[in-house]
């Protein structure tokens, strides 16, 4: 089995770590409600994409409730 031949100090291992962020990239607007969202993907906001809705918000779907 391999071993480290030397100890990586705390210092070392957190330089290296310094690259590890993540970021959020190139937030688009919605074209529907203005809300900034991934480019190529459904908003979240209005569930709209290419200009038409494709997801149904929770709120707006007429959910009958004694239909059970
Ligand atoms: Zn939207």
């Amino acid at each position: 089995m391999a071993v480290p031949q030397n100890r990586v100090t705390k210092s070392r291992r957190n330089m290296r770590r310094s690259h590890d962020a993540l970021v959020a990239g190139n937030p688009a607007e919605c074209s529907n409600c203005g809300e900034l969202k991934r480019p190529h993907h459904v908003c979240g906001a209005c569930g709209h994409y290419d200009s038409r809705e494709v997801v149904a918000l929770a709120k707006e779907v007429d959910v009958d409730e004694d239909a059970a």
